[in-house]
């Protein structure tokens, strides 16, 4: 830049000391020397007093400005990584500072719009997937019958069946997704009650009786001895969903001749259930992960058993509704547990019974 600080200074001491030398040449009998003199201090003091007030209040500011201004133009926000002290009292420190933080807020909001744009391709990208795999797949058997095989009785039924199942399989995906998207604009409100969560866990425990029965799987019950009743406040319908998601997997991810427990217990102002099984357990890299949409430990497993990958995802959106959150412990090849609290309803429970003084099975 032409005009810096020192040229200003230099301009401006320049004519100070022509003006000042000028004055006292009109005084009388004044020599050249002082003369000289008086030019050399004026001019000396003016430069040192106007470039130091020049360079450290004013041009130091501007040039920062314009630095940043650059750097915005080209899109490089390296600068945000420097922090600045707030509140200057300098009037062109203060506009730096503006700049600065309105930086800052601008880069946040791009940061959140590219997660955004990044979770919503990843999504449309999954969602296809997940449709597309039992399309294809009831797709397949229903041409492979008008192609012929429906002349032969048993490969009929056979393809029909699986078609069949992978039909409700799609039936599965789309009705989960559609629960999962109303858990989270809000539509599904939770309808809070006060009910016994035993009579839920033994609902859920018969619901999935056979299946486990099926697989050899032991499925029991443990509520503490002589304890008939857990009273919880919050939506049964719900917390129904969110034991059956939890049975279901499981059962699904335990070996033929393993156990699944449902266990309930009052403690001082809520109620602790657990899901708890002696399966294949999840790594704990990817036990944050399990609550993701989609996200599965083992891909292609999952889905031959039928799964949706939305499982989780729906138990802790139905949790975050009650206020509360599912807590998991795992270990690979000995067994996962799925815990939550909820806030206690009217019990008739009486106080001081151990939790698990026996093992009820049902
Ligand atoms: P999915 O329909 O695939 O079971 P979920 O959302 O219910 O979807 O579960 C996500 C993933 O978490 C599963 O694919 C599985 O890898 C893992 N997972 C969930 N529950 C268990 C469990 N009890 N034991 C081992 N892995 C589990």
């Amino acid at each position: 830049m032409l005009i810096n600080s020192k040229a200003v200074a230099l301009l401006l001491s320049t004519s100070i000391a022509i003006v000042t030398t000028a004055f006292l040449s009109l005084v009388k009998d004044v020599s050249v020397i002082a003369l000289l003199v008086a030019f050399g201090i004026s001019f000396s003091s003016t430069y040192l007093l106007s470039s130091l007030t020049l360079e450290f209040l004013i041009f130091k500011e501007i040039n920062k400005i314009y630095t940043v201004l650059d750097k915005l133009k080209k899109k490089d926000l390296s600068f945000l990584q420097t922090k600045i002290e707030k509140k200057s009292l300098n009037p062109l420190k203060r506009i730096h500072e503006e700049i600065f933080s309105y930086a800052a807020i601008k880069q946040q909001e791009i940061n959140d719009l590219k997660n955004l744009e990044m979770f919503r391709r990843e999504f449309v990208a999954n969602i296809s997937h997940e449709l597309k795999t039992p399309i294809f797949a009831a797709q397949g058997f229903v041409h492979t019958l008008l192609d012929g095989a429906v002349e032969d009785k048993k490969i009929r039924y056979k393809f029909l069946k699986k078609a069949a199942k992978s039909l409700d399989g799609l039936d599965r995906l789309v009705h989960e997704l559609l629960t999962l998207s109303q858990l989270e604009t809000g539509e599904i409100k939770m309808r809070y009650e006060h009910f016994n969560i035993i009579e839920t866990i033994e609902d859920v425990h018969e619901q999935f009786e056979d299946e486990a029965e099926k697989k050899n799987i032991k499925l029991k019950v443990n509520i503490p001895e002589n304890v008939t009743e857990i009273h919880v406040y919050a939506d049964v319908h719900r917390i129904y969903q969110v034991l059956t998601n939890l049975v279901s997997n499981a059962i699904k991810y335990t070996k033929k001749g393993g156990g699944v427990y449902i266990s309930a217990w009052p403690n001082e102002s809520d109620a602790t259930v657990t899901v708890e099984d002696h399966g294949r357990g999840i790594p704990a890299s990817d036990i944050n992960r399990i609550f993701e949409r989609f996200y599965r430990v083992e891909k292609s497993r999952s889905k031959d058993k039928g799964g949706t990958g939305l499982g989780l995802a729906i138990v802790k959106h139905i949790l975050e509704a009650h206020n509360t959150k599912v807590e998991v412990t795992s270990k690979v090849g000995e067994g996962s547990s799925f815990s939550f609290k909820l806030p206690q309803g009217k019990t008739s429970v009486a106080d001081g019974i151990v939790p698990f003084a026996n093992e009820k099975d049902v």
